[in-house]
C-alpha cells in the first residue's frame, strides 16, 4: 500500500499537487481559460 499523502486538488481539472501554490494556480487558470496549462500540469502529481 502506498502512503497516503495529503495532496491539493484542483476542482476545475481534479489533478493533484504537492504544492498548494500549483494547484490553486492550475484552478485559476483552467477557471479562467477552461484548458490546462503545460507549464502548470507538469508539476502534477500523476497518481494511478
Ligand atoms: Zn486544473
Amino acid at each position: 500500500m502506498k502512503d497516503e499523502k495529503n495532496y491539493y486538488y484542483c476542482e476545475e481539472c481534479g489533478l493533484a499537487y504537492e504544492d498548494k501554490a500549483m494547484a490553486e494556480k492550475c484552478q485559476e487558470y483552467c477557471s479562467k481559460f477552461h484548458a490546462c496549462s503545460i507549464d502548470i500540469t507538469k508539476h502534477a502529481v500523476h497518481l494511478d
